[in-house]
């Protein structure tokens, strides 16, 4: 597992975890209460962002809460796992190059306050392996890198640049899902195992 580097309770999985999130999350979490709950979700690269009370699994790209002992999951290989926290609330956050388009992070920052708001990125497909044709790079031209006449997407970049230029603390791995093999990654080889990535407060 992977720690945010200063945002409390986020973590981030490699390839290499126990597949019963319950017990994934109580070792991680050192939270044998049995009030522990956990919340993931059905992604579908869609806009929706769900404000949350319980667990289950949610028809939606994005789930927020204010619940003590409720850990939010996203899961992912290859897209950006999206972890953020203000004073009171929690959410989790699944974007990929669709996500980015539809602006799903600004939807979940809508339903945030600005108080200690601070967001964690988790491993995904970097710029030095997401090549992408001219169908995606015309949609995302600003977060494009070409080389050898190629063209590959930064997909954190957006995201870094607005919280930065809005003092928002904001934590992004440097791990490509896509040449590291400790992970896994849809563009490598199509696989359906995901990484889990969770916060909770
Ligand atoms: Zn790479």
């Amino acid at each position: 597992m992977i720690r945010s580097k200063f945002v409390k309770t986020c973590y981030f999985s490699d390839k290499h975890y126990n597949k019963n999130l319950l017990e994934t999350i109580r070792g991680v979490t050192l939270n044998n209460e049995s009030s522990l709950r956990v919340a993931s979700m059905n992604q579908t690269h869609s806009d929706t962002v769900l404000k949350i009370k319980n667990e289950g699994n949610y028809q939606s790209d994005g789930i927020l809460t204010t619940e003590k002992n409720l850990a939010l999951v996203v899961k992912t290989a290859d897209c950006m796992p999206v972890l953020i926290r203000d004073l009171n609330s929690i959410a989790a956050v699944h974007i990929g190059w669709r996500g980015l388009t539809n602006n799903i992070f600004h939807k979940t920052l809508e339903l945030l306050q600005e108080t200690e708001l601070q967001v964690s990125i988790g491993p995904h497909a970097r710029s030095c392996c997401y090549e992408v044709k001219e169908d995606v790079a015309v949609l995302l031209p600003d977060l494009i890198e070409t080389k050898d006449k190629k063209m590959y997407l930064n997909q954190a970049k957006s995201i870094e640049n607005f919280c930065n230029e809005n003092k928002i603390k904001i934590d992004v791995s440097d791990i490509c899902t896509i040449c590291d093999d400790n992970f896994f990654s849809f563009r490598e080889n199509n696989t359906q195992e995901r990484q889990i990535s969770f916060i909770w407060k």
